[in-house]
């Protein structure tokens, strides 16, 4: 009997263990599960979708010959309940799919706030295509919009909006963006591009209230007495994992579902990998949140490769998150917050008499009307990095991190005033390739 595998979610995370699967188990049974109508396409695409620079089919990396090359089922249902002793999932439609192994790829949703008027269907969140089209649909219409939330998806809905709708008010609850992943300086740049291309940036600001007229939103109302007449409102304040499913079910979970360095929930067969998933890290010694596409694929991947009967420890990658802030690519690589380690030291430059150093250095000034580059620097290792706009140094450093390269050789130089960074780390990179 070929093994039956089940995998809930067609998000990355379940297409990668299904392809892991598949590389090891020619004869197995591989059925994913969605309750998403649209499958699996790219999350982080939405953003460019909603700002109209790519199109819809760009959105969907396969098409249903890949499945089928791939013999993976699929099946549009949404899982209800799950009975780890029987080895089945019952579906809301009243179907039972029995498995041999599990693995509940389920991703995370979109918090929100819990404020009067939440509920009016002019308020939005993104977290899927569905999700992206109605915000699409309704900025079309809308004179004024409201969006809330200090992260990502925040900027990249005010960026979607402001394609499309005449006035954009972005309101963030301190005086800093992103302030526990980007510096004063990098916050700043990214705000002062909003505000130039006309997005009214409110500061020390949160929602009280959204206010209806007729059952459709009129406006908001802010803690500090203020009020704003918008026709949408948009929201991305954080995600929860989806694990309802297996909390139901009794498995163990903390704030996501809590696996091992296998990826082995506490149930027998069943796994969990994605935003969902809060894996054990062994050089920490917890378990880990991490809601990054990356992690989810990587997950995913050796996730499937166990559920075949491999035994691969998962060990976390150095995190890398490639997004675009106001227009600006970023990349974000390894530690860089706020974190008070003694022996770290911070240096950043942001005047691009940096890029002056590389070759073609004019180009890239025209190119790019920001460069930045923030480096973390540990007692003989680089620790993060986050470079904005030019990303010339974006793979030497990937590299020069994850792998923990010894820098002493230049910690002195890159410390010393002035240093020509780039010019330094392009140098060594290539001597220690
Ligand atoms: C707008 C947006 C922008 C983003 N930008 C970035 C970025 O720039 N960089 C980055 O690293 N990450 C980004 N992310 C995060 C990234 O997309 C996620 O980390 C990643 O998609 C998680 O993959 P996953 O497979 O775990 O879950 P998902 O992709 O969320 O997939 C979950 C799947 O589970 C299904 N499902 C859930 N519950 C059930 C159920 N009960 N029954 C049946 N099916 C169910 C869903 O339909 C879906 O198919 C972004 C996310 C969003 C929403």
């Amino acid at each position: 009997m070929p093994t039956r595998y089940l995998i809930v979610g067609q998000g990355v995370a379940g297409i990668a263990a299904a392809e892991a699967i598949r590389a090891a188990d020619a004869a197995g049974e591989i059925t994913l599960l969605s309750d998403d109508p649209h499958g699996y396409y790219s999350r982080p695409g939405l953003a460019y979708y909603l700002t109209g620079e790519i199109s819809r089919a760009h959105l969907f990396p396969w098409r249903d010959e890949e499945f089928a090359h791939m013999r993976l089922g699929r099946v549009q249902g949404q899982a209800r309940a799950l009975d780890p002793a029987e080895h089945r999932l019952l579906l809301t439609n009243g179907a039972a799919l029995p498995y041999d192994r599990l693995l509940l790829a389920t991703g995370s949703a979109a918090v929100r706030p819990n404020l009067p008027g939440i509920d009016l269907p002019q308020v939005v969140t993104l977290d899927n295509l569905a999700d992206a089209e109605r915000i699409l649909a309704l900025a079309r219409k809308a004179h004024s919009a409201v969006v809330l939330g200090g992260g990502i998806t925040a900027l990249e809905i005010v960026e979607g909006l402001h394609e499309h709708c005449r006035r954009v008010h972005y309101l963030l609850r301190g005086e800093r963006y992103w302030g526990n992943v980007l510096d004063e300086a990098e916050g700043r740049i990214v705000l002062e591009r909003l505000a130039a291309d006309g997005v009214q940036v409110h500061f020390h600001t949160e929602l009280a209230a959204i206010e209806e007229k007729r059952g459709r939103v009129a406006g908001v109302l802010t803690t500090t007495g203020k009020r704003i007449p918008c026709d949408l409102v948009a929201a991305a304040i954080g995600v929860a994992p989806r694990a309802e499913l297996a909390r139901a079910a009794s498995l163990q979970v903390d704030r996501g579902i809590l696996v091992d360095e296998f990826l082995r929930s506490s149930a027998p067969d069943v796994y969990a990998a994605g935003d969902v998933a809060q894996v054990y890290d062994t050089l920490v010694g917890k378990a880990l949140l991490d809601t990054l596409w990356n992690s989810a694929r990587s997950h995913g991947a050796a996730a499937g490769q166990n559920m075949a009967g491999g035994s691969v420890r998962y060990v976390k990658p150095t995190p890398l998150n490639v997004t675009r802030l106001a227009g600006i690519t970023t990349t974000i690589i390894g530690s860089v917050g706020s974190g008070r380690d003694a022996d770290l030291v911070g240096i950043a430059r942001g005047d691009s008499e940096l890029w002056r150093h590389l070759g073609q250095a004019l180009v890239a000034e025209d190119e790019h009307a920001v460069n930045r580059l923030r480096l973390l620097i540990g007692p003989s290792t680089l620790i993060g990095a986050v470079l904005m706009g030019d990303q010339r140094l974006s793979l030497p450093l990937q590299r020069l991190i994850s792998e923990q390269t010894d820098i002493t050789p230049i910690r002195a130089q890159l410390l010393a005033p002035h240093a020509p960074l780039a010019a330094l780390l392009t140098h060594f990179a290539e001597g220690t390739r």
